[in-house]
């Protein structure tokens, strides 16, 4: 069986010598030694200030959205994982949804300015696939309207936009160290934050509003990183170029053996790749299930990502329509991509392409 993402285990023996520290020391959680080296590690290899390990992806993007005290409306992306919306929505916040660039996958900067009302507070855009958001744009409306920007930069691990790191972007920058993601924690996230005073703020907020026994200056919650997930970050890290490296290979052929047969998400070429996803854009839906079906006969099991457009759920009212990001939706989907993957199994998958599209 081939899925569409296969989570990289590190050298066990390597992990183990880790656990073992911790057995030693007998700190398993809270701010512990593991976690502080690799919020240093992790801050040199992408060449940032300050790395705030959290959780999860998701408890990352609710950290920043409170510690940058965003209130009412805030104009997002519909083309994004659930989280993203959801996030706000849990915080008491409405997401207004900006439709997207249908080429880029991301927040079309130009559908932003018209959706702005004296209530909106931020930007929550999203860098798809690792695919670097029109920031210079982006930028520009945020100053001019005094509104905040959090970057969910789940995707974008070592992205680097006009040589510096894409997560330098925005006031907050929140990444997911999820077990399917380029680089994991088993669970976990991260906000890269680029004021130095808001660091601090965060840091309580993560940790139920607490500064120290006395006082509980923020209302907070706990999402904390324990020492066995910052153990396997430490030992990823470790990996981390020879991880990419592999996947930028898979991709590469992928592109070649696929470039006269589907459509392609347009990068931004003024940024770097991480190679985490790859995905397709068939001809309509009807092709999308047609092709999925003969996968799913072989075994491979590509996924529909992202999929349904956010602008559906349920949950979010007012109904709002974005058709761009409804229609690719429906005819998107990621290849399977992971350092593992065999040259056999690729050359399966492309074959299967060649013949069903
Ligand atoms: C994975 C992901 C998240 C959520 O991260 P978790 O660590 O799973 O909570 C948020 N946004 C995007 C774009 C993601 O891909």
């Amino acid at each position: 069986m081939i899925n569409v993402t296969k989570t990289f285990l590190p050298d066990r023996q390597k992990y183990m010598d880790y656990v073992d520290e911790i057995f030693v020391n007998g700190w398993i959680t809270n701010d512990g030694p593991l976690l502080k080296k690799l919020e240093k590690r992790l801050a040199t290899y992408l060449g940032v200030k300050h790395v705030v390990l959290v959780a999860n992806g998701t408890a990352a993007l609710e950290i920043a959205y409170r510690t940058l005290d965003l209130t009412g409306e805030v104009i997002t992306t519909p083309f994004s994982f659930v989280a993203t919306t959801s996030s706000l929505v849990t915080n008491g916040l409405q997401p207004v949804f900006a439709d997207i660039d249908t080429q880029t996958f991301n927040i079309d900067a130009k559908k932003i300015e018209s959706l702005i009302t004296p209530y909106t507070s931020a930007i929550v855009p999203v860098h798809v696939f690792g695919n670097a958001c029109d920031v210079e744009q982006i930028k520009n409306i945020a100053e001019h309207y005094d509104l905040k920007v959090v970057y969910d930069a789940a995707h974008a691990f070592d992205v680097k936009f006009k040589g510096e790191s894409i997560l330098k972007q925005g006031d907050i920058s929140t990444l997911s160290f999820h077990a399917t993601k380029l680089f994991h924690t088993i669970e976990g996230g991260a906000l890269i934050i680029n004021d130095d005073a808001l660091v601090e703020k965060a840091r309580y907020l993560i940790n139920f509003g607490i500064e120290d026994e006395e006082s509980i200056p923020e209302l907070g919650t706990n999402a904390k990183m324990n020492e066995f997930e910052a153990a396997m970050g430490l030992c990823l890290l470790d990996d981390i170029e020879m991880l990419i490296q592999k996947r930028a290979y898979i991709y590469d052929r992928y592109r070649s053996a696929l470039k006269d047969l589907v459509v392609f998400q347009e990068l931004n070429e003024d940024s770097t790749r991480n190679y985490s996803y790859f995905p397709i854009v068939l001809k309509d839906e009807k092709a999308l299930l047609d092709l999925m079906k003969v996968f799913g006969d072989n075994e491979i099991f590509p996924r529909r990502y992202f999929y349904p457009s956010l602008d559906t759920l349920s949950y979010i009212e007012p109904k709002q329509v974005c058709e761009g990001s409804r229609e690719v939706s429906k005819k998107i989907i990621c290849l399977p991509i992971y350092p593992t993957l065999s040259s056999e199994d690729q050359s399966r998958i492309i074959d299967i392409l060649r013949e069903n599209i």
